[in-house]
């Protein structure tokens, strides 16, 4: 266990790291001891967030004028210091959100990869050059900052997710005011103090800490041009209302009900370790989990048994020690849900194949865990196979053939992540053309994406914007199209001659 020692962090705005103005804080506890208290957090204010969005709004100018190499000059810088910290990153990440280690691990260098990808977009951002249809006039498009960027992010990645959105902000010459979870502030503070570091000038990144006023506060405000959102799709739809009135672009990217299809000539060893790491990695609190697992008929007996053997196995407990595999729900909220959706899937006739309780033996009576949990004969039509849980909870539907596993997985609100295990090539092509998600994995499970890809659902997953890959960009930047007349005299463009 970490040590038991904590402190009382600050906002940072202006380039000034400022405690909360009204002396108001929140608790950062260990979901896998909740007597480690990590740290006090701002409770901020709305003058708080009026303070951040005023110092991003002058820094906006200047960071803007700065060429786009020297912008990414300064976030390479970040990135090597995120090389350098990603041990200590990762360790208070875990404790602040219990995630194994080796999955913290993975989401600072999630930041690193994305800041490192994004950073080189300084240098390029590239727009078009084409003919004009008229002589002596040259015709160009180039991407322009917005302004003020709103980052409001989610728990679940505490700092690869802010450095989906913060980077290419940044890159394209933007300003920041962040508000990351009040479930993780820590990791927002690490990743902050190294762009501060990095040599990002007073201003330009501000970060506000606190809850969903803060949030709403950054969507409302009209000096705002940017609203980058990850978090359930509930807050997102507010998210989209709040900013409606002054047209604000918004990009959401919320929640999930990702499948994995296991057909009845996929390789099924494979398949299994796929659906147990897509399952109940991060204890199922993935937007790309699969909560889902369709199983072709004749396969399903045989999966079904290996795979309730293996869930059951799994080791659950605290994610700094080295032999966890699963650890907590990130808190009492969480877990809540989670039983709540077991007593649901036994309401709706489910079979409970196993686990479907907390986990309160010994040093686990402290935190918030629970058993890695499966249920079978789950129905498309039941709530547990329609509605995110965001637990370690997987729900078998049984199928009869490809098509039916597709209408199945389709058959949903969301449209984030899916997969297919097969080994036949036209099935699995089928499915990659047939399947409506914003991501599609063969032969793997549902998570695992890289950061040049575009990153992002259809349906209530997403409203259209991707993160990661050069699709960022198009988030964080607008396009203007210009045109150079060189030939010293009034040309009317074709639309007004012929
Ligand atoms: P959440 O919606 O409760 O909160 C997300 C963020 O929004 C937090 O910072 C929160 O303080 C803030 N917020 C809350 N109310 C607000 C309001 N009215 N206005 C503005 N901001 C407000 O989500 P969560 O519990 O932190 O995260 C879990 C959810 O995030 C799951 O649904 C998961 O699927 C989703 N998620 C999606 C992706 C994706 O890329 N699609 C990635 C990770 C997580």
């Amino acid at each position: 266990m970490s040590e038991l020692t904590s402190s009382t962090f600050c906002n940072y705005i202006g380039g000034r790291w400022l405690p909360s103005a009204s002396g108001k804080t929140i608790e950062n506890r260990n979901p896998a001891h909740t007597d480690d208290l990590i740290g006090r957090f701002p409770d901020s204010s709305a003058d708080e967030a009026h303070q951040a969005i005023d110092a991003a709004a002058r820094a906006f100018d200047a960071w803007r004028m700065t060429p786009a190499p020297k912008r990414a000059e300064i976030l390479f810088r970040a990135a090597e210091l995120l090389v350098a910290r990603k041990e200590p990153f990762a360790r208070d990440m875990t404790r602040e959100m219990g995630k194994v280690l080796a999955e913290t691990r993975g989401d600072v260098q999630e930041a690193i990869d994305m800041t490192y990808f994004l950073a080189a977009e300084g240098r390029r951002q590239y727009g078009q050059t084409v003919p004009s249809e008229l002589r002596d006039k040259f015709a160009m498009s180039i991407r322009q900052p917005l302004g003020v960027c709103a980052i409001i992010t989610p728990w679940n990645f505490p700092m690869a997710i802010p450095s989906w959105k913060m980077i290419p902000a940044l890159v394209c010459g933007n300003s920041v005011v962040f508000k990351p979870s009040e479930l993780t502030p820590l990791s927002a503070h690490n990743f902050v103090t190294v762009l501060e570091e990095a040599g990002v000038p007073a201003g330009v990144v501000n970060m506000v800490t606190g809850g969903p006023e803060i949030g709403e506060r950054l969507t409302v405000d009209e000096r705002v041009s940017v609203v980058s959102f990850t978090g359930s799709t509930a807050v997102g739809r507010l998210v989209n209302q709040n900013a409606a009135p002054h047209v604000k672009k918004v990009h959401l990217e919320m929640g999930g009900k990702n499948a994995i299809m296991v057909m009845d000539d996929a390789a099924l060893d494979l398949a299994l370790e796929g659906c147990l790491w897509g399952g109940f990695g991060t204890t199922g609190q993935r937007c790309t989990a699969a909560s889902r697992v369709i199983v072709h008929e004749r396969v399903h007996d045989r999966f079904v048994d290996a795979f309730v053997a293996r869930a059951a196995a799994l080791r659950v407990g605290d994610g700094l020690h080295p032999t966890t595999e699963m650890g907590p729900s990130i808190g009492q909220k969480q877990l809540e849900k989670v039983m709540s959706y077991v007593s649901i899937g036994q309401q709706e006739g489910a079979t409970l194949a196993c686990g479907g309780h907390r986990l309160t033996e010994g040093a686990l009576a402290k935190g918030f865990f629970h058993e890695p949990t499966v249920f079978t004969d789950v129905k498309p039509e039941m709530r547990i196979a329609r509605e995110e849980i965001f637990g370690p909870v997987v729900s078998i539907i049984n199928v009869r053939s490809l098509d039916e596993a597709i209408r199945v997985t389709n058959d949903v609100a969301y449209g984030l992540s899916a997969s297919i295990y097969t080994q036949d090539i036209n099935r699995a092509f089928r499915a990659m053309r047939d399947v409506y998600t914003g991501i599609f994995y063969v032969n793997a499970p549902t998570i695992g994406a890289e950061v040049h890809l575009p990153f992002g659902g259809t349906k209530a997953t997403g409203n259209g914007h991707r993160e990661a890959g050069t699709a960022a960009l198009d988030v964080f930047s607008d396009w203007k199209s210009v045109y150079v007349d060189f030939s010293g005299k009034l040309q009317r463009a074709q639309i007004d001659t012929v």
